[in-house]
Order: C-alpha cells, then structure tokens, then sequence
C-alpha cells in the first residue's frame, strides 16, 4: 500500500469496483437521505445514540453507513456532521487498521466469547476518540452472545458506539431492539444505481455502454454491491453474467408439474456452477417474493422490475402451491445441511413437489386433487367453444355419469351440503349398532358424505371398533393418521346424519389396510392389487401411491385423466 493519503477511489490492489467505490462520506452516500440526514444531524449536534440498529436487503450500505459514521465521529477536521477522508484517522479507518472501529461479523463469529471480547475492550478507548462496533448480521448472534450485548447496551460506555447491522430485524431480541435507534435502509431504485453504475464506469474509465449498465442495474436488483459486481463481470468478459441464479426454467416446470423438466432446470443451473445449498437458499428468497406479493405486496420487498415477473408467477403458481414450494425447499434445505450429497436432496425435494402422486401429506392429496379437477375443467370439448367455464364436470367425457354428483365445496362441511344419496333409513337411531353394520354403513354411507379431501383418507380407512359412543377407526399411515385432525369435524358431522348420535372418534395406524383397499386404475370391477413404493428415505418410510386417490377421482369424474 502507498504512504500518503489514501482515498476510495485509489485503493491500488482492489480490483472490485464495489470496494474501490465504497462511499468515503455521508455526501457521497446515496439512495438512504433519510439515514444520512439523521446520522449526519446527530453528529453535527452532539446527539449520537449509544446504539443503532440498520436494518436491509444486503448491498444496501448497511457497513458502509456504519464507517462512515464512525469516520465522522472521529475526524480531525469534520464538516458540518461529515468526515473530511484525507484526514489520518480517516484514512486509518478507509483502510480498515483505526483500532477505533472494531467489525465482528455475527454470521462466523456468533459466540459469547466473541461478545465478551469486545466487551471488555469497549471500556479501553483511545483518550478522545469514539469506539464504533459493527456487529453485522447481528440476528445470529447466539443467545448466550446476545445476552452479553444486552447488558453492554444497558450501561453503554461513554463514547462508544454500537452499530448493529442485519438482514432480519424481526430476529433481533426485542430487547436489543427497544435499546437501539432503528434506521432502515431501502433497496436503491433502477435510477439511482444507473447514475451510480454511470459515475463509477467514468471514474474507473470502463467505458460501459448504457446497454451495460442497463443490464448490470437489472442484475443487481436494488442492490449496490451486487449491480456494481455485475457491472465488474460484464465488462471483463463481455458477458451477461447473472449474479443469482434464473429460475424461470425451473419455475416453468413446477407449473407444468413436468418432473424432467424440472431437474433438467436444476441440472442446467448446477451445470453453470450454482452451489445446491445456495440454489436452495435463492430459490426459497424468491418464492418469498412471489408468496409476499400474493398475500401481503407491501411487505414483499422485491425491486420494481422484479415484481410483475413475480407477482405473475405467483398467479401461474396459486397460492396453495407458492406454500408447498416454500415448505418443501425450506425442508430440503434444513436437510442438505447435514447431508454429503445435497444435490439429490434438492432433486428429491423438487420431485416430490411436482409429482405430489409420490407424496402421500395431506397438503399433497389436497393439491393432487386440485389439479386433477382443473385438468377435467380444461380438458378440450370439441367442437364448441366452451360455453361456462364452469361446466357441470363430466360433460365433455363419456360415458355420462348416472346420477349428477356433486361435488363439495372445500369450506363448506362435506355434510352440511346436499347428498346424492338416499336419506338414512329411519329406526335405528337408538339402539346398539354391531360392528359389521357400522362397518357397512361406514363405507357406504359416511365416507361418500365427507370432503373430497377427507375421503382421499378414509378411503383406505376401517372402523375397528365401536363402544358406546367411541368409534375407533384405523387409516392406513402414520401421514394419514397426523392429518385426520382436519377431517374429524367433517366426519362426525356424517357419522351424526347416519347414526343420530355424536361419536368420539379415535385414530390408530393399520399398514395392512393399503394392500386391502387399493384398486388399479384401469379395472372395472375392485380387483385388489397394491402399489406401494419404496421413496428411498434413510428412515425407510413407505409411501402410498395414489391408486386409491385416481380410483376416487375417476369415479368422481368419469373419462377424466390427469392432465398436467
Ligand atoms: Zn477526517
């Protein structure tokens, strides 16, 4: 490093645009005035806090912000609340070796004893001069570590100031958070990183064409430092490189729930290097963005030029499917940690969510359902224009159905809607009921009364027992069994219009009642058969296939098949 002073924009040996580039003073700052106003005015009237916290999206200028602040406390010579960045302390701190700034990036170092150590060196100032701690990503601190901060940040140390910076402040104890002036930073609209990309290409001489700095602006998505990487990259190799993964591609597959299409998305994107555990990562940030934009848009934080992109995504995608993306990502992701091989994991996860068939989750039967109706919706019904969408299911395929079934309504309970079946036999509201006849009537006459999504369960569900009042039924998993919670109200609704009495119901586990109760799709008559796949999982957990669930569906909508 040379001798002399040392300004941003001659920092010799960094070749990254957005270290050479970094704004020295709050004047060089942009796109955060409400920060700069607030930090520069405290400074400028003595009025400093003891504790901030900066909050958002990365690239924002959350560190940046922070030395600048702490350059400005500690300047020689400042003006009007503004460090001078020629001055020694200045130009100490630009290079990272003042000793009155001390950076612990909570992500690696989240310890107690990390904490602890700049605790203790809080008290041991420079006479005169203003220690700044960064904590960045402060939101990992571990518990232990947080309490220590805390404490510190009940009786602050005269001049010393705390920077807390992080992505989440919603992680952020409450309490740290009460003790701290909160200042948020906001992603930087197209224009501002254009005329940022723009200054930054004339200073350096790069001699970026708007098309480039166009395309650097839309890389970076509101962020400065990756719209100035990109701007790095595009100029040393002349190429659009995409400073976070597309998943149009991969997107595009999961709506069509085409399952190669899917992986050959994924493959490519591995192919161009993305690591799986930060494909994972980007793929649940955007999917956040596509589910934010459908339930709360304010909240989503997705740039201008992002937005329509994704709020049409998620309008492909329905809201039920933007949560099954979440979860099963978020899972896959808890999952690669510990796993050698995260690829498959990702792959496996993706599979699972295009081809919910090989899923057995209530989530899964509910989706499978969904998709299996909109196929018969839009299956093709030549040769007339489709006159209703609505039309009565059924219609466009043959045979006819024998009597017009209706379907209920997912949030209306199955048994409060109109039955196509014949009233319950009077005369036997009192009395005992023997086990075959509630079997029988069981089957015949409750399952048919409840939710399409309750008969996907009990299906393949047998009463085991009655006593008085208490119905023991038995379903075929553990998966099913978890989710019977959301269809008992449902089915004792249809068990109290067949047998004029409440049940309590309870729930037990019966593997042997897959094999018993499945039916292929393509036999006429209830021919038994079994189809049960082994998923591959380390707990060797055994998934049903959906014969039972296509059974149903093909009676409930005769001629229908999947279309995907
Ligand atoms: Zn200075």
């Amino acid at each position: 490093m040379p001798d002399g002073p040392v300004t941003p924009t001659s920092l010799e040996g960094v070749t990254s645009l957005y270290r050479r580039f970094r704004p020295g003073r709050f004047c060089e700052l942009r796109g955060q005035e409400h920060v700069v106003r607030a930090l520069r005015g405290a400074v400028a009237n003595a009025r400093v806090s003891h504790a901030y916290l900066f909050s958002g999206p990365r690239g924002t200028g959350k560190t940046t912000t922070a030395r600048i602040l702490a350059k400005s406390l500690n300047c020689e010579s400042p003006v009007d609340g503004d460090a001078c960045n020629v001055c020694a302390s200045c130009v100490a701190i630009t290079r990272g070796s003042s000793l009155d700034v001390i950076e612990l990036d909570a992500a690696s170092n989240n310890g107690v004893d990390d904490v602890r150590d700049i605790v203790a060196g809080a008290w041991h100032g420079t006479p005169g001069s203003w220690k700044v701690y960064i904590v960045d990503e402060v939101h990992q601190l571990s518990k232990a570590a947080s309490a220590a901060l805390l404490k510190t940040l009940e009786e602050p140390p005269a001049h010393v100031v705390f920077v807390l910076a992080t992505t989440d402040p919603h992680k952020v104890l409450p309490t740290i958070r009460s003790r701290t002036q909160h200042l948020e930073f906001r992603l930087f609209p197209a224009e501002t990183l254009a005329s940022l990309l723009k200054d930054v290409s004339d200073a350096a001489n790069l001699a970026a064409d708007d098309a480039t700095v166009e395309a650097a602006v839309r890389l970076g998505r509101g962020s400065a430092r990756d719209a100035l990487s990109a701007l790095d990259q595009l100029i040393a190799t002349g190429a659009v490189a995409e400073t976070r993964p597309t998943f149009d591609d991969l997107l595009e597959g999961i709506v069509r729930s085409d399952a190669v299409a899917t992986l050959t998305a994924l493959a490519t994107l591995v192919g161009e290097g993305w690591d799986p555990e930060q494909l994972a990562e980007s793929l649940a940030g955007e999917v956040r963005q596509v589910f934010l934009l459908q339930v709360a848009p304010r909240v989503a934080d997705a740039v201008d030029a992002d937005r329509a992109r994704l709020s049409d995504w998620g309008e492909r995608l329905g809201l039920a499917r933007t949560v099954r993306v979440l979860e099963t990502v978020g899972r896959a992701l808890r999952e690669m940690k510990s796993a050698p091989d995260k690829v498959v994991i990702l792959e496996v996860a993706l599979v699972r969510l295009v081809r919910p068939d090989l899923d057995a989750t209530y989530e899964a039967l509910e989706e499978r359902l969904g998709r299996l109706e909109r196929g018969v919706r839009a299956a093709p019904s030549p040769p007339l224009p489709p006159v209703t969408a609505r039309r009565p299911i059924g219609q466009s395929s043959a045979p006819a159905p024998e009597t017009s079934v209706s379907v209920p309504s997912e949030d209306s309970p199955a048994s409060a809607a109109a039955s196509p079946l014949d009233p319950a036999p009077a005369g036997d509201a009192e009395g005992d009921l023997t086990l075959a006849d509630v079997r029988a009537r069981f089957a015949e006459r409750v399952v048919p009364r409840t939710s399409r999504a309750a008969q996907l369960i009990l299906r393949s569900a047998r009463v085991e027992s009655v006593e008085g009042l208490v119905l023991t039924i038995a379903v075929a998993s553990e998966e099913m069994r978890q989710n019977t919670e959301m269809i008992t109200q449902g089915l004792r609704g249809a068990l109290e219009h067949e047998f004029k009495r409440g049940f309590t119901l309870h729930w037990t586990v019966d593997a042997s009642l897959v094999a018993a109760t499945l039916t292929p799709r393509s036999a006429p008559a209830p021919l038994r058969d079994e189809e049960v796949h082994d998923t591959g999982d380390d707990d060797g957990e055994v998934v049903v296939v959906d014969s039972a669930a296509e059974h149903l569906i093909t009676e409930m909508f005769p001629g229908a098949e999947e279309v995907s």
